[in-house]
Protein backbone atom coordinates (compact mmCIF):
# COMPACT_ATOMS: atom_id res chain seq x y z
CA UNK A 1 0.00 0.00 0.00
CA UNK A 2 1.25 3.29 -1.20
CA UNK A 3 0.13 6.74 -0.15
CA UNK A 4 -0.44 9.01 -3.51
CA UNK A 5 -2.20 12.14 -4.79
CA UNK A 6 -4.81 12.35 -7.12
CA UNK A 7 -4.94 15.82 -8.96
CA UNK A 8 -8.71 16.63 -10.63
CA UNK A 9 -7.96 18.56 -14.23
CA UNK A 10 -10.02 22.02 -14.16
CA UNK A 11 -10.72 24.11 -17.53
CA UNK A 12 -8.43 22.15 -20.09
CA UNK A 13 -11.36 19.79 -20.36
CA UNK A 14 -13.11 21.81 -22.26
CA UNK A 15 -10.22 22.22 -24.76
CA UNK A 16 -11.36 20.14 -27.10
CA UNK A 17 -8.64 19.41 -29.50
CA UNK A 18 -5.73 21.41 -27.98
CA UNK A 19 -6.51 18.60 -24.96
CA UNK A 20 -2.90 17.33 -25.28
CA UNK A 21 -0.89 20.40 -25.58
CA UNK A 22 -2.79 21.50 -22.40
CA UNK A 23 -2.24 18.49 -20.52
CA UNK A 24 1.22 18.28 -21.39
CA UNK A 25 1.99 21.62 -20.23
CA UNK A 26 0.20 20.76 -17.12
CA UNK A 27 2.35 17.76 -16.84
CA UNK A 28 5.19 19.15 -17.21
CA UNK A 29 4.50 22.06 -14.72
CA UNK A 30 4.24 19.32 -12.12
CA UNK A 31 6.98 18.44 -12.39
CA UNK A 32 8.91 21.57 -12.19
CA UNK A 33 6.83 21.71 -8.89
CA UNK A 34 7.38 18.63 -7.60
CA UNK A 35 11.01 18.48 -8.77
CA UNK A 36 12.71 20.09 -5.05
CA UNK A 37 10.20 18.26 -2.79
CA UNK A 38 11.60 14.28 -3.60
CA UNK A 39 11.46 12.18 -6.48
CA UNK A 40 7.67 11.25 -7.76
CA UNK A 41 6.11 9.26 -11.01
CA UNK A 42 3.43 11.40 -12.37
CA UNK A 43 1.11 10.28 -14.92
CA UNK A 44 -2.17 11.78 -16.44
CA UNK A 45 -4.78 9.60 -17.60
CA UNK A 46 -9.12 10.50 -17.98
CA UNK A 47 -8.21 14.02 -16.36
CA UNK A 48 -6.82 13.08 -13.34
CA UNK A 49 -3.20 13.04 -12.87
CA UNK A 50 -1.53 10.70 -10.43
CA UNK A 51 1.74 11.41 -8.32
CA UNK A 52 3.25 8.12 -6.86
CA UNK A 53 6.33 8.70 -4.53
CA UNK A 54 9.35 6.66 -5.65
CA UNK A 55 10.30 4.94 -2.36
CA UNK A 56 10.43 7.39 1.10
CA UNK A 57 9.16 10.96 0.49
CA UNK A 58 7.46 13.73 1.35
CA UNK A 59 3.87 13.56 0.77
CA UNK A 60 2.87 16.28 2.43
CA UNK A 61 5.01 18.79 0.81
CA UNK A 62 4.03 17.31 -2.45
CA UNK A 63 0.40 18.02 -1.77
CA UNK A 64 1.25 21.42 -0.63
CA UNK A 65 3.04 21.84 -3.89
CA UNK A 66 0.04 20.47 -6.02
CA UNK A 67 -2.31 22.25 -5.14
CA UNK A 68 -0.69 25.18 -6.14
CA UNK A 69 -0.28 24.24 -9.94
CA UNK A 70 -2.66 26.43 -12.31
CA UNK A 71 -4.96 24.21 -14.09
CA UNK A 72 -6.05 21.33 -11.12
CA UNK A 73 -9.05 21.89 -9.79
CA UNK A 74 -9.07 19.22 -6.85
CA UNK A 75 -5.96 17.57 -5.14
CA UNK A 76 -6.47 14.43 -2.96
CA UNK A 77 -4.40 12.16 -0.98
CA UNK A 78 -5.93 8.67 -1.64
CA UNK A 79 -4.24 5.14 -0.71
CA UNK A 80 -3.23 3.02 -3.53
CA UNK A 81 -3.62 -0.97 -2.73
CA UNK A 82 -4.57 -4.13 -4.12
CA UNK A 83 -7.72 -4.94 -6.47
CA UNK A 84 -8.82 -7.02 -3.99
CA UNK A 85 -11.72 -6.47 -1.87
CA UNK A 86 -10.94 -7.82 1.74
CA UNK A 87 -7.47 -5.52 1.28
CA UNK A 88 -9.62 -2.55 0.08
CA UNK A 89 -11.68 -2.42 3.42
CA UNK A 90 -8.39 -3.02 5.33
CA UNK A 91 -6.79 -0.36 3.47
CA UNK A 92 -10.02 1.97 4.39
CA UNK A 93 -10.16 0.81 8.28
CA UNK A 94 -6.54 1.41 8.72
CA UNK A 95 -5.95 4.80 6.32
CA UNK A 96 -9.31 6.84 6.58
CA UNK A 97 -9.27 7.76 10.00
CA UNK A 98 -7.80 11.22 10.12
CA UNK A 99 -9.83 12.09 7.36
CA UNK A 100 -12.89 11.34 8.92
CA UNK A 101 -11.98 11.92 12.33
CA UNK A 102 -13.67 15.95 12.79
CA UNK A 103 -16.76 14.51 10.95
CA UNK A 104 -20.39 13.60 12.03
CA UNK A 105 -21.41 11.66 8.63
CA UNK A 106 -20.60 10.03 5.59
CA UNK A 107 -21.24 8.41 2.22
CA UNK A 108 -19.20 5.88 0.35
CA UNK A 109 -19.54 5.86 -3.45
CA UNK A 110 -17.89 3.81 -5.62
CA UNK A 111 -16.18 4.14 -9.88
CA UNK A 112 -14.75 0.97 -11.34
CA UNK A 113 -13.24 1.79 -14.60
CA UNK A 114 -12.09 -1.74 -14.39
CA UNK A 115 -15.43 -3.94 -15.32
CA UNK A 116 -13.77 -7.08 -14.55
CA UNK A 117 -13.81 -6.56 -10.85
CA UNK A 118 -16.13 -8.96 -9.71
CA UNK A 119 -18.39 -6.62 -7.26
CA UNK A 120 -20.44 -3.97 -8.79
CA UNK A 121 -20.21 -0.36 -7.65
CA UNK A 122 -23.09 -0.52 -5.25
CA UNK A 123 -21.68 -3.61 -3.51
CA UNK A 124 -18.53 -2.07 -2.96
CA UNK A 125 -19.71 0.91 -1.37
CA UNK A 126 -21.38 -1.45 0.62
CA UNK A 127 -18.48 -3.09 1.72
CA UNK A 128 -16.28 -0.13 2.55
CA UNK A 129 -19.29 1.60 4.15
CA UNK A 130 -19.27 -0.97 6.80
CA UNK A 131 -16.01 -1.51 7.36
CA UNK A 132 -15.95 2.45 7.65
CA UNK A 133 -18.90 2.44 10.29
CA UNK A 134 -17.02 -0.23 12.17
CA UNK A 135 -13.93 1.56 12.76
CA UNK A 136 -14.97 4.69 13.17
CA UNK A 137 -17.71 4.64 15.88
CA UNK A 138 -18.51 8.28 16.03
CA UNK A 139 -19.75 8.46 12.51
CA UNK A 140 -23.40 7.72 10.58
CA UNK A 141 -24.06 6.95 7.25
CA UNK A 142 -25.96 9.92 5.40
CA UNK A 143 -26.87 9.29 1.62
CA UNK A 144 -28.39 13.08 1.09
CA UNK A 145 -26.36 15.35 2.85
CA UNK A 146 -22.84 13.91 3.98
CA UNK A 147 -20.33 15.73 5.59
CA UNK A 148 -17.28 13.61 3.42
CA UNK A 149 -17.95 11.50 0.59
CA UNK A 150 -15.42 7.99 1.08
CA UNK A 151 -14.41 7.17 -2.35
CA UNK A 152 -13.39 4.24 -3.92
CA UNK A 153 -11.62 3.85 -7.08
CA UNK A 154 -11.18 0.48 -8.98
CA UNK A 155 -8.45 1.58 -12.18
CA UNK A 156 -6.83 -0.86 -14.09
CA UNK A 157 -3.61 -0.54 -12.70
CA UNK A 158 -4.87 -0.77 -8.53
CA UNK A 159 -7.47 -0.12 -6.23
CA UNK A 160 -7.44 3.82 -4.16
CA UNK A 161 -9.74 4.95 -1.68
CA UNK A 162 -9.81 8.63 -0.45
CA UNK A 163 -11.78 10.68 1.61
CA UNK A 164 -12.50 14.65 1.20
CA UNK A 165 -10.90 16.94 -1.90
CA UNK A 166 -8.93 20.03 -1.46
CA UNK A 167 -9.59 22.84 -3.55
CA UNK A 168 -7.03 22.76 -6.44
CA UNK A 169 -5.40 26.01 -7.83
CA UNK A 170 -8.00 26.24 -10.53
CA UNK A 171 -7.08 28.39 -14.06
CA UNK A 172 -5.15 27.00 -16.64
CA UNK A 173 -1.77 25.18 -16.97
CA UNK A 174 1.13 28.43 -16.61
CA UNK A 175 2.55 28.94 -20.13
CA UNK A 176 -0.39 27.71 -21.86
CA UNK A 177 -1.82 30.87 -22.49
CA UNK A 178 0.98 33.53 -23.87
CA UNK A 179 3.73 35.93 -22.24
CA UNK A 180 2.98 39.06 -20.40
CA UNK A 181 5.64 41.42 -18.73
CA UNK A 182 4.33 42.34 -15.16
CA UNK A 183 5.62 45.87 -13.80
CA UNK A 184 6.39 44.92 -10.45
CA UNK A 185 6.85 47.09 -7.37
CA UNK A 186 7.26 45.86 -3.67
CA UNK A 187 3.50 46.73 -2.83
CA UNK A 188 0.61 44.77 -2.13
CA UNK A 189 -1.29 45.21 -5.41
CA UNK A 190 1.35 44.31 -8.55
CA UNK A 191 2.27 40.65 -6.98
CA UNK A 192 -1.51 39.75 -6.87
CA UNK A 193 -1.85 40.79 -10.59
CA UNK A 194 0.91 38.41 -11.35
CA UNK A 195 -0.70 35.72 -9.75
CA UNK A 196 -4.37 36.13 -11.28
CA UNK A 197 -3.05 36.29 -15.40
CA UNK A 198 -0.45 33.82 -14.40
CA UNK A 199 -3.91 31.56 -13.17
CA UNK A 200 -5.11 32.27 -16.52
CA UNK A 201 -2.11 30.08 -17.78
CA UNK A 202 0.11 33.56 -19.20
CA UNK A 203 3.76 33.17 -18.51
CA UNK A 204 4.86 36.39 -16.48
CA UNK A 205 7.89 38.43 -17.16
CA UNK A 206 8.35 40.56 -13.94
CA UNK A 207 9.84 43.72 -14.50
CA UNK A 208 11.08 46.16 -11.84
CA UNK A 209 12.11 49.73 -11.63
CA UNK A 210 14.50 50.35 -9.14
CA UNK A 211 16.45 54.18 -8.63
CA UNK A 212 19.78 53.95 -6.36
CA UNK A 213 20.23 55.70 -4.43
CA UNK A 214 16.59 57.35 -3.82
CA UNK A 215 15.95 53.51 -3.03
CA UNK A 216 18.08 51.29 -1.31
CA UNK A 217 19.48 47.58 -1.50
CA UNK A 218 17.00 46.15 0.95
CA UNK A 219 13.65 47.60 -0.95
CA UNK A 220 15.12 45.62 -4.19
CA UNK A 221 15.91 42.82 -2.00
CA UNK A 222 12.14 42.77 -1.26
CA UNK A 223 10.95 42.37 -5.10
CA UNK A 224 13.54 39.61 -5.23
CA UNK A 225 11.75 37.69 -2.11
CA UNK A 226 8.56 38.74 -3.83
CA UNK A 227 9.31 37.33 -7.11
CA UNK A 228 10.50 34.20 -5.27
CA UNK A 229 7.25 33.68 -3.81
CA UNK A 230 5.90 33.98 -7.03
CA UNK A 231 7.80 31.30 -8.71
CA UNK A 232 5.33 28.98 -6.79
CA UNK A 233 3.04 30.32 -9.08
CA UNK A 234 4.90 31.19 -12.05
CA UNK A 235 7.65 28.04 -11.87
CA UNK A 236 11.25 29.57 -13.92
CA UNK A 237 10.54 33.41 -13.58
CA UNK A 238 13.42 35.78 -13.35
CA UNK A 239 13.36 39.19 -12.26
CA UNK A 240 13.97 41.95 -14.41
CA UNK A 241 15.71 45.20 -12.98
CA UNK A 242 15.08 48.67 -14.49
CA UNK A 243 17.72 51.44 -13.48
CA UNK A 244 15.33 54.33 -13.73
CA UNK A 245 17.08 57.08 -11.60
CA UNK A 246 18.87 58.79 -14.73
CA UNK A 247 14.46 58.75 -16.55
CA UNK A 248 13.20 60.08 -13.13
CA UNK A 249 16.40 62.83 -12.27
CA UNK A 250 15.70 64.16 -16.01
CA UNK A 251 11.64 64.22 -15.30
CA UNK A 252 12.48 65.99 -12.17
CA UNK A 253 14.65 68.97 -13.33
CA UNK A 254 12.37 69.43 -16.56
CA UNK A 255 8.81 69.03 -16.10
CA UNK A 256 6.74 70.21 -14.27
CA UNK A 257 6.13 69.10 -10.41
CA UNK A 258 2.39 68.02 -10.46
CA UNK A 259 2.75 66.26 -13.48
CA UNK A 260 5.71 64.44 -12.45
CA UNK A 261 4.35 60.88 -11.45
CA UNK A 262 2.09 60.56 -14.86
CA UNK A 263 5.24 61.59 -16.87
CA UNK A 264 7.09 58.76 -14.71
CA UNK A 265 4.92 56.38 -15.39
CA UNK A 266 4.58 56.86 -19.12
CA UNK A 267 8.27 55.88 -19.17
CA UNK A 268 7.65 53.17 -17.13
CA UNK A 269 4.93 52.03 -19.67
CA UNK A 270 7.58 52.59 -22.90
CA UNK A 271 9.95 50.82 -20.96
CA UNK A 272 7.81 47.60 -20.74
CA UNK A 273 6.86 47.61 -23.85
CA UNK A 274 10.29 47.63 -25.71
CA UNK A 275 11.02 44.50 -22.90
CA UNK A 276 7.26 43.44 -24.14
CA UNK A 277 8.66 43.52 -27.69
CA UNK A 278 11.68 41.63 -27.38
CA UNK A 279 10.63 39.05 -25.42
CA UNK A 280 7.84 38.86 -28.29
CA UNK A 281 5.22 38.72 -25.03
CA UNK A 282 1.69 39.98 -26.02
CA UNK A 283 0.53 42.60 -23.04
CA UNK A 284 1.78 44.14 -20.19
CA UNK A 285 0.32 43.69 -16.41
CA UNK A 286 0.08 46.28 -13.54
CA UNK A 287 -1.82 46.19 -10.42
CA UNK A 288 -3.64 49.32 -10.73
CA UNK A 289 -7.19 49.79 -9.04
CA UNK A 290 -9.57 52.34 -9.91
CA UNK A 291 -9.58 55.40 -7.75
CA UNK A 292 -6.61 54.22 -5.58
CA UNK A 293 -4.37 56.24 -6.18
CA UNK A 294 -3.86 59.61 -7.82
CA UNK A 295 -2.05 57.88 -10.29
CA UNK A 296 -5.11 55.69 -10.47
CA UNK A 297 -8.18 57.77 -11.39
CA UNK A 298 -9.75 57.28 -14.72
CA UNK A 299 -8.29 60.28 -16.55
CA UNK A 300 -4.53 59.39 -15.32
CA UNK A 301 -5.15 55.83 -16.30
CA UNK A 302 -5.71 56.91 -20.32
CA UNK A 303 -3.12 59.28 -20.39
CA UNK A 304 -0.93 56.18 -19.13
CA UNK A 305 -2.65 54.12 -21.50
CA UNK A 306 -2.34 56.25 -24.28
CA UNK A 307 1.77 56.11 -23.93
CA UNK A 308 2.22 53.14 -25.73
CA UNK A 309 -0.08 50.84 -28.33
CA UNK A 310 0.73 47.36 -25.50
CA UNK A 311 -2.75 45.63 -24.29
CA UNK A 312 -2.43 46.37 -20.65
CA UNK A 313 -3.91 43.88 -18.80
CA UNK A 314 -5.16 45.07 -14.84
CA UNK A 315 -6.85 42.31 -13.08
CA UNK A 316 -6.95 44.62 -9.75
CA UNK A 317 -9.24 47.11 -11.67
CA UNK A 318 -12.64 46.62 -10.03
CA UNK A 319 -11.24 45.03 -6.64
CA UNK A 320 -11.37 46.86 -3.06
CA UNK A 321 -7.98 46.96 -1.35
CA UNK A 322 -9.23 44.35 1.12
CA UNK A 323 -9.89 41.98 -1.65
CA UNK A 324 -6.66 42.32 -3.30
CA UNK A 325 -5.10 42.12 0.81
CA UNK A 326 -7.14 38.82 1.16
CA UNK A 327 -5.25 37.02 -2.07
CA UNK A 328 -2.03 38.27 -1.27
CA UNK A 329 -2.11 36.84 2.18
CA UNK A 330 -3.42 33.60 0.99
CA UNK A 331 -0.69 33.16 -2.08
CA UNK A 332 1.62 34.46 0.46
CA UNK A 333 3.11 37.88 -0.17
CA UNK A 334 1.24 39.96 2.05
CA UNK A 335 4.18 39.60 4.68
CA UNK A 336 6.57 40.45 2.63
CA UNK A 337 4.85 43.58 0.60
CA UNK A 338 4.16 45.77 3.74
CA UNK A 339 7.93 45.62 5.07
CA UNK A 340 8.44 49.37 5.04
CA UNK A 341 11.04 50.22 2.31
CA UNK A 342 10.54 52.97 0.34
CA UNK A 343 9.55 52.36 -3.73
CA UNK A 344 10.98 54.33 -6.41
CA UNK A 345 7.31 56.03 -6.95
CA UNK A 346 7.09 56.95 -3.77
CA UNK A 347 10.05 59.14 -3.02
CA UNK A 348 9.75 61.48 -5.37
CA UNK A 349 5.97 61.84 -5.41
CA UNK A 350 4.82 65.68 -5.90
CA UNK A 351 2.82 67.06 -2.72
CA UNK A 352 -0.21 67.92 -5.21
CA UNK A 353 -0.04 65.27 -8.17
CA UNK A 354 -2.94 65.86 -10.97
CA UNK A 355 -5.71 63.73 -10.37
CA UNK A 356 -7.10 64.58 -13.93
CA UNK A 357 -3.65 65.23 -16.31
CA UNK A 358 -4.82 66.38 -19.69
CA UNK A 359 -2.89 64.05 -22.56
CA UNK A 360 -1.92 67.15 -24.65
CA UNK A 361 -0.62 69.00 -21.76
CA UNK A 362 1.98 65.91 -20.58
CA UNK A 363 2.80 65.71 -24.63
CA UNK A 364 4.17 69.16 -24.35
CA UNK A 365 5.99 68.63 -20.95
CA UNK A 366 7.77 65.45 -22.51
CA UNK A 367 9.14 67.26 -25.49
CA UNK A 368 10.90 69.02 -22.93
CA UNK A 369 12.91 65.56 -22.44
CA UNK A 370 15.09 63.18 -24.91
CA UNK A 371 12.52 60.35 -24.65
CA UNK A 372 14.68 57.68 -26.94
CA UNK A 373 18.03 58.41 -24.93
CA UNK A 374 16.92 58.06 -21.68
CA UNK A 375 14.59 54.56 -22.54
CA UNK A 376 17.56 53.14 -24.70
CA UNK A 377 19.82 53.83 -21.98
CA UNK A 378 17.65 52.07 -19.30
CA UNK A 379 16.76 49.40 -21.78
CA UNK A 380 20.70 48.99 -21.85
CA UNK A 381 21.58 48.06 -18.40
CA UNK A 382 18.74 45.46 -17.20
CA UNK A 383 19.92 43.32 -14.72
CA UNK A 384 18.49 39.39 -14.49
CA UNK A 385 18.43 37.91 -10.86
CA UNK A 386 17.44 34.48 -10.49
CA UNK A 387 15.34 32.02 -12.50
CA UNK A 388 15.70 30.10 -15.46
CA UNK A 389 14.80 32.75 -18.19
P1 LIG B 1 1.54 48.29 -5.65
O1 LIG B 1 0.93 47.92 -4.35
O2 LIG B 1 1.53 47.18 -6.65
O3 LIG B 1 2.87 48.95 -5.49
P2 LIG B 1 0.28 50.85 -5.66
O4 LIG B 1 -1.08 50.86 -5.18
O5 LIG B 1 1.38 51.26 -4.75
O6 LIG B 1 0.58 49.41 -6.28
P3 LIG B 1 1.37 52.55 -7.72
O7 LIG B 1 2.59 52.77 -6.93
O8 LIG B 1 0.70 53.71 -8.36
O9 LIG B 1 0.24 51.79 -6.94
O10 LIG B 1 1.69 51.55 -8.86
C1 LIG B 1 0.73 51.06 -9.75
C2 LIG B 1 1.32 49.92 -10.52
O11 LIG B 1 2.46 50.36 -11.25
C3 LIG B 1 1.84 48.81 -9.65
O12 LIG B 1 0.82 47.90 -9.29
C4 LIG B 1 2.87 48.19 -10.54
O13 LIG B 1 2.27 47.36 -11.49
C5 LIG B 1 3.47 49.40 -11.23
N1 LIG B 1 4.65 49.89 -10.51
C6 LIG B 1 4.72 50.88 -9.59
N2 LIG B 1 5.97 51.07 -9.14
C7 LIG B 1 6.74 50.17 -9.78
C8 LIG B 1 8.13 49.84 -9.77
N3 LIG B 1 9.00 50.47 -8.99
N4 LIG B 1 8.54 48.85 -10.57
C9 LIG B 1 7.68 48.20 -11.38
N5 LIG B 1 6.37 48.46 -11.43
C10 LIG B 1 5.90 49.43 -10.65
MG1 LIG C 1 3.50 51.01 -5.30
Amino acid sequence: MTEVILAKCGEIVLKGLNRKGFEQRLLKNLRAALRDVGTFETSLSQSIAYIEPVGEQDVDAAFEKTCRVFGFVGVTRALKCEKDIGAICRAAAEYLPPFLKDKKTFKAESRRADKRFPLTSPEISREVGAAVLKSNAHLSADMHHPDVVVMTEIREDAAYIHAGQTPGAGGMPYGSNGKSVLLLSGGIDSPVAAYMIAKRGVSIIPLHFFSPPYTGERAKQKVVKLAEILRDYCPGISLRVVYFTEAQKAILENCREDLFTVIMRRFMMRIAYEVMRRHRAGSLVTGESLGQVASQTMQALSVTDATTPALTLRPLIGMDKEEIIRISRRIGTFETSIEPYEDCCTVFTPRHPKTKPDLRQVEEEEKKLDIDALVGAAMENIEIIGGEQ
